[in-house]
């Protein structure tokens, strides 16, 4: 979704990078200075063991973990599903879980768009189970309720918060205002039911839209009434939720043009291949400077796709050893995956992170052979032409 690219990685767990924006600092600032003044509030018999403080700390920490683990369940999902997530985010407006590319089925956005919620609910039924056994029902619905009189200690007070705020994130992100996980499952519902993603999104934009200036008037009036803070808070959501659904709709009408054209009918079939038998010097004399190109795909003597080599390989090779090395020895690794189907849709190709680094990706049969190349401004004079 939409937020600030100034974050800061926190730490990686299975290879997910977990980011914070400054702007989640002001969340837990708040809660912090708010919870500090409610814990103050409470009974000094309660707090005493621990103090205000430390419980209103050990509260914002247990919130960004709360979040976390909904983001989280959100990747697994996603992930067992072949869809990979490359950061979790957390801003001022909560998480966002960054995916590569879309669901391509209803069932799968249901599970995925369903598996943060279900997090956030087990996290409510497993802190309530905790305080009902601590506090006793009576105590402990009374915690719920934030009541400074409930009679339960100041670390059941916070598990009752805990409890309390993850169940209100549960209720917030099932609302069906898409992008929110609700209008996700709206969306897999009518996608489900009409058989067209496309249907389906345009159905829950508008659903979107619908609850953002819900969000909007329901902000307004929160501020007018004194709720300044959480007023100005709905209101902006409001407006990022807007934003996104509108920019939902138009994604999908741009995919819809570019409906049944395929990688193929925008390539260059005939592109310069280097043999990668030939030496570094060769390469250098009839490629290299023959062509003036920073890179050139290579193939072996079958014709499949070995990868890519580029000038600065050929360069770092000792002039006196460039007649003596192959080029099949200079080939970047890292490019052996910088490859497509020619049948593959052409808007596959919008999300797809390789072709920004040599601008170009590289078209094969279904046997790995080179058929053809297929170039950033290829690709957006396609583009142009679709829309
Ligand atoms: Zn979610």
């Amino acid at each position: 979704m939409l937020g600030g690219r100034n974050t800061i990685t926190l730490f990686t767990v299975g290879g997910i990078r977990i980011a914070v924006d400054w702007s989640w600092f002001i969340v837990l600032f708040l809660v912090i200075f708010w919870l500090n003044g409610f814990y103050e509030s409470l009974p000094a018999a309660e707090t005493s063991a621990i103090g205000p403080f430390i419980l209103a700390v050990l509260s914002a920490i247990g919130f960004f973990g709360s979040i976390l683990l909904h983001e989280l369940g959100h990747a697994v999902v996603a992930m067992r599903n072949g869809i990979g997530i490359t950061s979790i985010r957390l801003w001022i407006f909560g998480g966002v879980a960054e995916m590569d590319r879309e669901s391509d089925s209803p069932g799968t956005e249901f599970k995925v768009a369903a598996a943060g919620p279900a997090v956030t609910a087990a996290i409510a039924v497993v802190l309530v189970a905790i305080g009902t056994a601590f506090s006793g029902s009576s105590a402990f619905s009374n915690a719920l309720m934030f009541r400074v009189d409930s009679g339960a200690s100041g670390l059941m007070a916070m598990v009752a918060w805990l409890a309390a705020v993850n169940v209100i994130v549960l209720f917030f992100n099932l609302l069906p205002a898409y992008p929110m996980d609700g209008g996700r499952i709206a969306r897999s519902i009518a996608w489900k039911i009409t058989g067209s993603r496309g249907t389906a999104t345009r159905f829950a934009a508008i659903l979107g839209m619908v609850f953002g200036y819900g969000f909007i008037g329901l902000g307004v009036l929160l501020a007018l009434t004194g709720a300044v803070f959480s007023g100005v808070w709905l209101a902006l959501i409001g407006i990022l939720v807007i934003g996104a659904a509108r920019a939902a709709k138009s994604q999908t009408r741009f995919a819809e043009q570019l409906e049944g054209i395929t990688v193929g009918d925008v390539m260059d079939p005939s592109p310069v291949v280097m043999p990668s038998e030939i030496s570094a010097e060769q390469a250098l004399d009839q490629y290299f400077l023959r062509y003036g190109w920073s890179w050139f795909p290579v193939s072996g003597s079958d014709g499949r796709f070995l990868g890519m080599v580029e000038r600065d390989a050929v360069d770092a090779v000792d002039e006196v050893a460039r007649s003596g090395t192959q080029v099949s020895e200079l080939v970047d690794s890292d490019s052996v995956g910088f490859h497509i189907r020619a049948d593959a849709p052409l808007d596959s190709m919008l999300g797809n992170p390789d072709i920004r680094r040599f601008g170009a990706m590289m078209v094969t049969d279904p046997s790995g052979r080179l058929t053809g190349v297929i170039t950033v401004e290829q690709l957006g004079r396609a583009l142009g032409e679709a829309v």
